[in-house]
């Protein structure tokens, strides 16, 4: 009697994080989550100082792959992609983009005296990086596959401090629509958790951060902060199966604030 062939295992599912620069990064924190729901996850951080601290995160998850990659730099970008071939296979069925950059004079002079450049650059790593990471991944985005990033209420409202940020962030939100309309057809969905204030090193170069978390803590309907954990739960539901519907959302992840009036 002949017997039916085995059939095969469902290959794991496979994440590329851009982000993580130490172990309080919010990236860190997504990619830990996803390896624990068996995930494989390869890590991408911004800079070469960066390279002792993620190493060894990168270890306790056995990713596959860590890479440095300067999201401005298209040739980097192109090296990415082509390493994650070799480690993660052809197919990206997760990724996220967890960074953002403006220079310490654009966060702490006034808002209108912002440089040009400086806007140039914040825009270009913080929401242009966006458009440039899926450019780059192409077809190994297919149906399925889910892109999530990280954002924050500064691109709705003015959030003092936040400064060239904040448009930004409102850039970033646009792209993560504009995304979704054009990858949906694909079967690829693009959304976006907006963050409450959690402190990370992007986190310490905002003026008067500790006033924002000590802000949201008191006024926030939930009356605390939201943790990182939070942040990467959230985040894994979007990126999930559970969330095959959902597409070009911002979901904001803390606790209530965003809606608040007086
Ligand atoms: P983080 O400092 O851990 O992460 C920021 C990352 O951006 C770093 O890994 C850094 O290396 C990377 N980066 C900067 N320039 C880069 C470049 N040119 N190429 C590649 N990588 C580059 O801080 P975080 O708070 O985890 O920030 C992650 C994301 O979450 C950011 O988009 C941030 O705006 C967003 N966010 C943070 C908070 C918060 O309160 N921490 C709230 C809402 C949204």
């Amino acid at each position: 009697m002949e017997t039916a062939p085995a059939p095969t295992p469902p290959r794991p599912r496979t994440a590329l994080v851009f982000g993580v620069a130490n172990d309080h990064s919010l990236a860190w924190y997504i990619a830990r989550a996803l390896a624990a729901e068996g995930v494989r996850v390869g890590l991408s951080y911004g800079d070469e100082r960066l390279e002792r601290r993620v190493r060894p995160l990168a270890a306790t998850i056995d990713a596959p792959l860590v890479t440095r990659c300067d999201v401005t730099d298209e040739a980097a970008l192109a090296e990415t992609f082509a390493a994650a071939d070799a480690a993660l296979g052809p197919h990206i069925d997760i990724l996220v983009h967890s960074l953002a950059f403006a220079t310490r004079e654009d966060l702490t002079g006034p808002f209108s005296q912002t440089s040009r450049a400086g806007f140039g650059l914040a825009l270009d790593v913080s929401a242009y990086s966006l458009l440039a990471l899926v450019r780059h991944a192409g077809a190994r985005l297919g149906p399925g596959s889910s892109v999530l990033t990280l954002s924050y209420l500064g691109a709705e409202r003015v959030v003092s401090g936040y400064k060239v940020m904040g448009p930004a962030k409102a850039a970033l939100e646009a792209c993560v629509r504009g995304l979704a309309e054009e990858l949906g057809p694909r079967g690829v969905r693009v959304n976006a958790v907006s963050a409450g204030p959690v402190r990370t090193l992007a986190a310490a170069g905002i003026p008067g951060f500790r006033t924002l978390l000590e802000c949201h803590a008191e006024r926030a309907p939930l009356r605390r902060n939201v943790t990182a954990e939070e942040v990467a739960s959230a985040a894994c539901f979007l990126l999930s199966d559970k969330a095959s519907a959902v597409t070009g959302q911002i979901l904001h992840v803390d606790g209530g604030y965003n809606i608040l009036g007086v």
